[in-house]
């Protein structure tokens, strides 16, 4: 069976190449973005590379466009195997809690909390109903508690709760074959990470496409980083 996979803000950075990889893995990928032209031109990207890959406009922070998402995709495929969480954004790097404006944490909280919050109750229901569905949140270490320090506040909270947002959705579908988990790429070399980033998209995109594609026994309500469980308290 070739399996329907979203991914979002896919039209650069890790999320490209995530389409890259599982359109080369049995998926027909939907490719998402919030800008058309853009996403447009990265979908025509990968078919020309011979991969099967659909596009759709998403803007993840807009339940409506969340909405109309499912209905295309309902109406021209009828299931969604996988979604990948991965549009993110990272304002305030080195800010200070007290300063950071409130702006910019209501918008991180928006795209990286909200979103993926937004298409959990999408597509999980549908997931449960097929019984089968792979969710993988595109999180960072940067979402680990024990040892947090200061500054950077709306990317780490932003982080923190999709990491909890993880296990309450692995949770509740627990005894269907849904499995929900969370990753970090590490620091990766795309416009977030810069070009100082030990890490390349496609080092970046394998323990996603490894999560996308977890067998029946894999695991669920995990952090993985390499393919391995990393704490959620480490720093
Ligand atoms: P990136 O190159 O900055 O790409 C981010 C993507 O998210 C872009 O396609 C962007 O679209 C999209 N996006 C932002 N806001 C959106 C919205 N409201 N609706 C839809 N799409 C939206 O970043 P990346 O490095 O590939 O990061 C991907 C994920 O990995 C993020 O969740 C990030 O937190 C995580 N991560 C990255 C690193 C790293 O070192 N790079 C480390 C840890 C975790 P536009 O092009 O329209 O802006």
């Amino acid at each position: 069976m070739t399996g329907i996979a979203v991914v979002t803000g896919a039209n650069r950075g890790i999320g490209l190449e995530t389409c890259r990889q599982l359109a080369g893995s049995d998926c027909h990928v939907i490719l998402t973005s919030r800008d058309e032209v853009r996403g447009q031109q990265a979908a025509d990207i990968l078919r020309q590379e011979g991969k099967p890959v659909s596009y759709h406009q998403l803007e993840v922070t807009d339940m409506a466009s969340v909405a109309r998402l499912r209905t295309d995709i309902l109406k021209e495929f009828g299931r969604v195997d996988v979604l990948v969480n991965n549009a993110g954004v990272y304002l305030d790097e080195g800010i200070s809690v007290i300063e950071v404006p409130l702006e910019t944490v209501q918008l991180t909280m928006d795209v990286n909390f909200y979103g993926p919050y937004h298409l959990c109750r999408a597509f999980v229901p549908l997931m449960r109903q097929q019984n089968y569905g792979r969710v993988v949140n595109v999180s960072s270490g940067a979402g680990s508690i024990t040892e947090m320090n200061g500054r950077t506040a709306a990317y780490k909270i932003s982080k923190v709760a999709l990491n909890a947002l993880t296990r309450i959705v692995a949770d509740e579908v627990r005894g269907y074959n849904v499995k929900v988990n969370t990753m970090c790429p590490g620091w990766v070399r795309t416009e977030m990470g810069g070009p100082a980033a030990p890490r390349s998209v496609e080092e970046a995109a394998d323990t996603i496409i490894w999560l996308a594609t977890l067998q029946d026994d894999g695991p669920t309500g995990g952090f993985f980083r390499d393919r391995k469980p990393i704490p959620w308290s480490e720093l």
